[in-house]
């Protein structure tokens, strides 16, 4: 973390909520270089969950909207104004821009905990700073990534190039959402792609930000452009633009179908889906329960649950499961401090918007209907805030096909199944789900560990660790989760096409 980043974690909760006062926003798509009033005419109004306050009116992008900046971003691609520049001079402006984003560190975390009510040391920490960390890693990535010569025999020459596929159409979510723009954008515009972004309604203010920034850091015109818009609308228009060549989506199972079909009956684009999980603590009869406690605890309620690859069901051996949630418990009074999240002591804060509360009350009702019982938290709470704020919720008794144990519920609500036979019931419990992002085995016998591991279905699995990651490895899901990952250089690869150049050389 740079110097920067660890003086914003210092300042206290005045601090912030002087900073929030002086903030202004940008509202406008970002097309072509510039901020520009939507053709639409039509707006939404971004909310903070964290007091029900009005933040802004944000200019909705519609079709036409869409469509310019689609036609702006395959502008710049045809005329290589980006993809064509030297591999040093594209890695310097990457790594400007990366730089320009720690600069501006506390507007974008502020714009970020306002509109989505993460704690405020978490947009620092995460959203900004691991945001520019990858724009940086990409960036350098630029002039160290060599292409490949085939094995053919001495009368040919076989070049096996990477070259950029297009226009990338970027949609994402509100949960992470400078951090999973920067898991698109760092590899789709190393590689030479322009890039239409879609943000999420609830989060639009940092994405404005960042393509401002973008622009200042040395982006050419086009090469980025940001189209906030309802799913239905701008997202919709994007998926079925002609002219897009791969959508990268983040965010629901049920919106990435959509975005398939709108492939199919459009361009046959590429889609790639990184979506939900019901992702499991497998915790064995000998796990270190202090060690499994912490992690369940962390891997449910940090950011409110509300995180992809929260850890939302645990499954765990009947002899080692009640000191497993006394342990829950005892972590979660300690260390879950709700309120405030411009406040740096607040550990946990709102849900997103009411939607997602109803929703998440909804499920917990649901969970108790199907005769699961309270263990602590299951109602709302801060009320007299005007925030959308959901106690730590723990559910035992849950049996692993009801639909507390199956569907995402996306809030700080975990379901406990009970197993009390062998490891083998664990990990067929634990893969019973239609999702599969990530998974952890909590073992002190490094075989059985080992085995489980590769038996559970999910893009990564953790051995008695949970959430640890980083840049260098890929992250995306087994079976409806997804195709295609995020990440590493393996997201180079997603983002290029392979191009064989034979050459005679008789
Ligand atoms: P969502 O699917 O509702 O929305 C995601 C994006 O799709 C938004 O930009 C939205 O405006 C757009 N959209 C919505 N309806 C659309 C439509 N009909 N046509 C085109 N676009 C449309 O998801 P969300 O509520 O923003 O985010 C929560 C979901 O994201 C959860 O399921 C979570 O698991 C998932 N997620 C997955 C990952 C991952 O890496 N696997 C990471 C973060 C979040």
């Amino acid at each position: 973390m740079t110097h920067g980043i660890d003086a914003l974690l210092s300042r206290t909760h005045d601090q912030w909520l002087a900073a929030a006062d002086q903030l202004t926003f940008e509202t406008r798509p970002f097309i072509d270089g510039h901020f520009t009033d939507a053709l639409s005419g039509d707006t939404f109004t971004s909310h903070s969950p964290r007091d029900g306050a009005t933040l802004a009116k944000v200019q909705a992008a519609g079709a036409e909207d869409v469509d310019r900046a689609v036609r702006s971003a395959r502008g710049a691609f045809e005329d290589g104004r980006w993809r064509d520049l030297p591999p040093k001079e594209r890695k310097g402006v990457l790594l400007r821009w990366a730089e320009l984003i720690r600069g501006h560190a506390a507007e974008l975390a502020l714009l970020d905990t306002l509109e989505m009510g993460k704690p405020i040391t978490e947009s620092v920490r995460i959203d900004v700073d691991k945001a520019a960390e990858t724009i940086a890693w990409y960036a350098e990535a630029i002039d160290k990534t060599y292409d490949e010569v085939a094995p053919t025999p001495g009368d040919a020459l076989a070049l096996i190039t990477r070259e950029p596929l297009g226009v990338i159409g970027a949609v994402i979510p509100w949960n992470y959402a400078l951090l999973i723009a920067s898991w698109k954008l760092g590899p789709a515009l190393a590689t030479g792609n322009s890039v239409v972004l879609k943000p999420a309604e609830q989060t639009s203010l940092a994405a404005l930000r960042l393509a401002a920034l973008a622009s200042e850091a040395g982006l050419p015109d086009g090469v980025f452009n940001v189209v906030p818009g309802r799913g239905e609308v701008a997202g919709q228009a994007l998926g079925r633009h002609p002219e897009v060549d791969k959508i990268a989506f983040t965010g629901s199972v049920e919106v990435a179908r959509l975005f398939q079909v709108y492939a199919g009956e459009s361009n046959g684009k590429q889609v790639a889906v990184e979506a939900g999980g019901k992702s499991p603590q497998l915790v064995l009869a000998d796990a270190d329960i202090e060690a499994a406690a912490s992690a369940v605890a962390w891997g449910i309620f940090y950011n409110a649950g509300q995180t992809c690859n929260a850890g939302s069901r645990v499954v765990v051996h009947a002899s080692v499961k009640d000191r497993l949630l006394d342990a829950v418990r005892r972590i979660t009074e300690d260390t879950f401090r709700m309120g405030d999240p411009l406040d740096p002591a607040t550990v946990m804060g709102p849900l997103v918007d009411e939607n997602q509360l109803a929703s998440v009350l909804g499920h917990i009702e649901r969970g108790v209907a199907d005769g699961a019982t309270v263990v602590f938290g299951g109602g709302r709470t801060l009320t007299e805030s005007g925030g959308s704020y959901v106690e730590p919720t723990v559910l035992d008794g849950v049996v692993n096909t009801s639909a507390v144990a199956q569907r995402e519920i996306f809030g700080p609500v975990l379901a406990v199944v009970t197993y009390d036979g062998d490891a083998d019931e664990g990990i067929r419990l634990a893969n019973e789900s239609d999702y599969g992002l990530v998974a952890s085995v909590w073992t002190r016998d490094v075989a059985v560990a080992h085995r489980a591991a590769k038996r559970l279905r999910a893009g990564t699995v953790w051995i008695n660790t949970f959430d640890a990651s980083d840049v260098v490895t890929p992250f995306g899901g087994f079976k409806a989760t997804g195709a295609g990952r995020d990440k590493s250089l393996h997201a180079w690869d997603a983002y290029t096409a392979l191009k064989t150049t034979w050459v005679n050389l008789a």
